[in-house]
């Protein structure tokens, strides 16, 4: 065992964070599908959600292999962040608009995780752990995997779709005053619309 203080007991404490945030996750993803109008985005959480066990799986292989026993510690952060998403979804948004923040809710989760994996690769790497390094690299490239996904969904479609429908609510709401600087691109989106 590590004496207190030392960066291998740091390093035991984030790896128990992230075992813990996992945990969050998995409980998490299922509510983001579910919430989720586009087949393609409840497809993605979904998929993340079983990736997010295989993670699990993988850091109970860290502690092995560092002759650790496999336990959590409350990750506040995680919390934090799912606790956002939720709020999310108790908005009365419509179906594109509700997409698009569920993106914006997965990805603050996944970045959250990618500086979490970033660091634990580092310092297993500068301890020489060189299996728990490998392991956990391989769950880094999961989560940039997984944001990049979230960000290809957006960009290709998601967030025009919720734009286009916020000009459409403008448009019912107030024609007479809209004027043509709003009616503009309203016309090009629709043209360009990917969905
Ligand atoms: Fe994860
Ligand atoms: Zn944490
Ligand atoms: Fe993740």
């Amino acid at each position: 065992m590590a004496e207190a203080g030392t960066l291998h007991n740091a390093f035991i404490d984030e790896l128990r964070d992230m075992y813990d945030a996992e945990k969050q996750l998995t409980k998490e993803l299922p509510k983001l599908a579910k919430a989720s109008s586009n087949p393609k985005l409840r497809q993605a959480f979904e998929s993340h959600l079983q990736e997010t066990q295989g993670q699990i799986a993988r850091l109970e292989k860290v502690f092995a292999s560092l002759d650790e026993k496999v336990r959590g510690k409350h990750c506040d952060g995680i919390t934090g962040i799912i606790e956002e998403g939720k709020s999310i979804m108790e908005e009365d948004f419509n179906d594109a608009t509700m997409d698009a923040c569920l993106i914006a809710a997965g990805q603050r989760a996944e970045h959250y995780e990618m500086a979490a994996y970033g660091t634990l690769v580092a310092w297993a790497q500068a301890m020489g752990h060189t299996e728990p390094a490998k392991l956990l690299r391989q769950t880094l490239d999961e989560e940039k995997a997984a944001d990049k996904k979230l960000s290809r969904l957006a960009e290709g479609g998601i967030n025009q779709g919720a734009a286009d429908a916020a000009q459409s609510d403008d448009e019912d709401a107030e024609p007479a005053t809209v004027g043509a600087s709003k009616k503009t691109p309203t016309s090009k989106a629709k043209s360009g619309n990917r969905r």
